[in-house]
C-alpha cells in the first residue's frame, strides 16, 4: 500500500463496549476484524481467545474441525451475546420516490 491508512487501528486488548460501556477485551479475528469478548473466561463460550508473542489478543471461533481450545487458548463469550444494550435498529432506506420505474416499449423497436 503506497499510503498509510487514515483509519485508526482497530482496538486490541482490554477496553470498553461502546454501547453498554462494560469492560470487554478487543481481540482480532482471523479476518482481522475487531471482536469484543467478555473479559472473564467462560467454558460455555465459543470464542477461543489467546495472546500472541507480542501481546496482541487474537480470537478464533470454534469450528467443527477445531472444536476445542488449543495450546494457550481460553474460551470466552462474544460480548454481543451478553451486551445489555440492544443493537441499534438498522437504518432503513427511505422509500424510493415513485418516479418512472420502467420504460414503455416503443412500438418501433419491434422487428
Ligand atoms: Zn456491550
Amino acid at each position: 500500500m503506497p499510503y498509510p491508512s487514515t483509519y485508526p487501528p482497530p482496538p486490541n486488548g482490554p477496553g470498553y463496549c461502546p454501547r453498554c460501556l462494560e469492560v470487554v477485551i478487543w481481540a482480532t479475528t482471523v479476518n482481522r476484524r475487531a471482536l469484543a469478548v467478555d473479559p472473564e473466561r467462560d467454558p460455555k463460550g465459543n470464542q477461543a481467545v489467546r495472546q500472541d508473542a507480542t501481546g496482541r489478543w487474537l480470537v478464533r471461533q470454534l469450528t467443527r474441525e477445531r472444536p476445542v481450545p488449543e495450546h494457550d487458548e481460553h474460551l470466552h463469550m462474544p460480548h454481543v451475546a451478553t451486551c445489555k444494550v440492544p443493537a441499534p435498529p438498522k437504518p432503513r432506506r427511505p422509500a424510493a420516490p415513485r418516479h418512472r420505474r420502467g420504460v414503455r416499449p416503443n412500438p418501433r423497436w419491434g422487428r
